[in-house]
């Protein structure tokens, strides 16, 4: 049998009252604007609250309604997600501030299901909108909500699947706040972000206790299972510093590129090997400047190696520097000052402003 909550109407009032006092201070939770709320709910996406807050304050000062949005250049949005990681939500939330303007008059639309067709928006995305911005009764569950939620009702198994991912989904509907869904929803995801830890849960501060069969287990921790984490696969990348006129050269990768993909950056090329030898790296960059260049590259320094994890994948890149005093660079290319770097995502920077130190 399902798992049921005795006393829903006590633990909503609890959960409110504990929100309306304790919630953190946080730049989109100081207006209603459903575009401040979305962008909010974009950047948190697999992104930490502190990291967000700085690129939330800039973003909104640069675009701060969904016709700006719209109407900037694709570059300055991505320049302004810098720092953020996943560009494609960047990209996504560009793309659907035109379909608002184009299709909806400028105004984000209120329901789940024209919040669902726009690029990037996921039901999660959606629902959080809806519920926090329009009052539209969803729930919405993210890993913060699902820990809080196996903890009371002690479910073991993992709620990202099967039965559990089903009985998690209908306790968050059971228990959801109808009058005021969008501060229901916000303080159970505060809950899990501040108190029920997936570590040491405060459970001497929860509004909930009283109601916690993990806690009453004695060992809350134990809910839910641990989740099984893929494994980090190391890949060894080469990426070519080329200077020209004292201005570094910079590729657009193409729209199904393996890394970054729509991106400015510099030329790179996945290494055949692990720990490849100086000479093929030297071999493989000279083909590589001829390729994205078309411009013959002599005698590459190769220089120390950084290091940069993505999702699942840690990458070791082998930076060539090499001067191309080619008269003219193809089409696909464009050139900045190298202290224009600060602008590129976090890799490229990396393998611009690294220092040097040469190994060969
Ligand atoms: Fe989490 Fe403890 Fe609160 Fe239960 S009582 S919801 S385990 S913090």
């Amino acid at each position: 049998m399902d798992p049921e909550i005795p006393d829903l109407r006590r633990v909503r009032s609890r959960l409110r009252a504990w929100f309306v006092r304790e919630q953190r201070d946080l730049p989109w939770r100081r207006a209603r604007d459903p575009y401040a709320i979305w962008v909010s709910e974009v950047m948190l996406q697999q992104t930490r609250v502190s990291a967000v807050v700085p690129h939330y304050e800039r973003f909104m000062a640069r675009f701060p309604d969904v016709r700006a949005l719209a109407a900037a250049h694709e570059d300055d949005v991505i320049a302004s997600w810098a720092g953020l990681g996943y560009y494609a939500r960047g990209r996504n939330l560009h793309r659907a501030a035109q379909s608002i303007v184009r299709e909806h008059g400028g105004r984000l639309p209120a329901t789940l299901d024209a919040l669902r067709v726009l690029p990037g928006v996921g039901e999660y995305t959606a629902r959080a909108v809806a519920s926090i911005a329009f009052g539209e009764p969803l729930a919405v569950v993210d890993g913060n909500v699902e820990r809080v939620l196996c903890r009371l009702h002690a479910l073991r198994g993992d709620p990202r699947r099967g039965r559990t991912r089903r009985i998690v989904a209908e306790a968050a509907t059971r228990m959801l706040d109808p009058r005021r869904p969008g501060d229901h929803n916000q303080a159970l995801m505060e809950l899990g972000a501040t108190v029920c830890l997936p570590k040491s849960p405060a459970c001497q501060r929860c509004p909930v206790a009283a109601d916690c069969r993990a806690r009453e287990s004695g060992d809350p921790e134990r809910f839910p299972e641990p989740r099984r984490r893929r494994a980090m696969e190391e890949q060894h990348w080469l990426a070519l510093l080329a200077v020209r006129r004292g201005r570094i050269v910079l590729v657009r990768n193409s729209s199904d590129a393996e890394l970054l993909a729509g991106h400015w950056g510099v030329p790179m090329a996945r290494c055949a090997r692990r720990a490849p030898r100086a000479a093929d790296l030297r071999r493989a960059g000279r083909a590589l400047a001829a390729r994205t260049f078309r411009a013959r590259a002599t005698a590459p320094a190769l220089l120390a190696p950084v290091r940069h994890s993505i999702t699942h994948r840690r990458l070791v890149v082998h930076r060539l520097a090499l001067d191309l005093d080619a008269p003219a660079l193809p089409r696909s290319c464009r050139t900045i000052p190298r202290a224009a770097a600060s602008g590129l995502a976090a890799l490229y920077r990396k393998i611009v402003e690294a220092p040097p130190d040469a190994v060969q």
